[in-house]
């Protein structure tokens, strides 16, 4: 099923785009949960992360370095920063297209709520 988040890929809605390439687009979240937030999401439609197999591998570790690289831009690599991806509802997924939320620019809470 097509989510708002396939709207951005396909540029019908707007979105602050920090960093695109042929696999993958981050653009900031609409409601930040700290200074720097930053969705990174697969232009592929993946629901959640139970849908990955052994072929999204590579593309997963392109979503992982591609987040760690624009932490470095936006200058939170070296205070530090969360990856997170939630699935399902007991993890808080509100959007069924696969993402991970870069968070960053203050200190985190651990656990989380
Ligand atoms: P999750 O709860 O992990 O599914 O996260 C979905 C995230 O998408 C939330 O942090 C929302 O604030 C964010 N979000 C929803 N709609 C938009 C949008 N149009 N542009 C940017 N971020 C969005």
């Amino acid at each position: 099923m097509p989510t708002i988040f396939s709207k951005i890929i396909s540029g019908e809605i707007p979105a602050d785009i920090v960093y695109q390439d042929e696999q993958v687009l981050a653009f900031r979240d609409i409601a930040p949960q700290a200074p720097t937030h930053i969705l990174i999401i697969p232009k592929e439609e993946i629901a959640t992360a139970n849908d990955l197999t052994e072929q999204h591998e590579p593309l997963i570790g392109h979503l992982v370095l591609v987040a760690a690289r624009i932490a470095q831009q936006l200058g939170i690599a070296q205070g530090g920063y969360r990856l997170v991806m939630n699935c399902n509802r007991d993890g808080g997924q509100e959007v069924y297209h696969l993402h991970l939320h870069l968070l960053g620019g203050r200190k985190l809470a651990w656990p989380p709520g």
